[in-house]
């Protein structure tokens, strides 16, 4: 990755894009925008007030968008027209259970959610003369999400040179990171951490028990960060 370098950022205010974006801000990239999607999922409300807040933070221009189309006919526990379908809650021995976190994976997935979102930021980036698209794809998901793997994103990149004039790109500094060493650079780089929303549910604080929370917990307890602020349900 060079300097100097313009980039489109994809940013849910989970721990793996925010710390995507804030390091390549360190790395000299110029984020030109940052995108929220509310594509109907149960925490859209605050993925998108603390992205905003994040963008803010990094004074980054910053831009929600709405795709109801994947509530129409979707299924995913995640989102709010399948509000009787409930977000798998998991343990911390569940994570590194392959067949548990599959299960978990199966009932959170949105179909071709990511695939969406970065063929949007590909418009945006050509449009606004940006080289890259910045995600945040981390290694400990990408063995039960494999839209979240260096391969899925360099196939993402074959694809890109044909459909964008620039060839936009796509990078993610996260990629063969996992959960704690992803925390690990959230500390180093002072991220602001009451600002992240890493919840699948809807709620004043993040629920503490999907599986997306028993990961963040899992990162911030190996890094000996104190979270019981953050969690509605802080014990592990
Ligand atoms: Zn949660």
């Amino acid at each position: 990755m060079g300097t100097n370098q313009s980039a489109i950022a994809l940013l849910s205010a989970g721990l793996d894009s925010s710390v995507a974006l804030a390091l390549a801000l360190k790395e000299g990239y110029q984020v030109k925008l940052a995108l929220t999607f509310d594509y109907g999922q149960k925490a859209a409300p605050q993925e998108i007030k603390q992205a905003s807040q994040l963008a803010s933070f990094w004074k980054i221009p910053h831009k929600y968008l709405n795709l109801p189309f994947f509530a129409e006919s979707g299924h995913s526990s995640l989102l709010r027209s399948s509000a009787k379908q409930a977000v798998p809650h998991l343990s911390l021995d569940d994570l590194d259970n392959l067949e548990t976190s599959q299960k978990s994976a199966k009932a959170v997935w949105v179909p071709n959610r990511n695939g969406v979102f970065i063929e949007i930021a590909a418009c945006f980036a050509e449009q606004m003369g940006a080289s890259y698209i910045l995600v945040g794809f981390n290694r400990e998901e990408a063995a039960t999400f494999p839209d979240n793997s260096k391969a899925y994103r360099e196939s993402l990149n074959q694809a890109l040179s044909f459909s964008t004039a620039n060839q936009v790109q796509v990078i993610s500094p996260t990629e063969l990171l996992n959960k704690t060493q992803i925390v690990e650079e959230a500390l180093r780089l002072k991220l602001p951490l009451e600002l992240l929303w890493s919840c699948y549910e809807n709620g004043a604080r993040m629920c503490g028990s999907c599986e997306s929370c028993m990961r963040l917990k899992r990162g911030l307890k190996q890094n000996e960060v104190p979270f019981d602020d953050y969690f509605a349900n802080a014990s592990v």
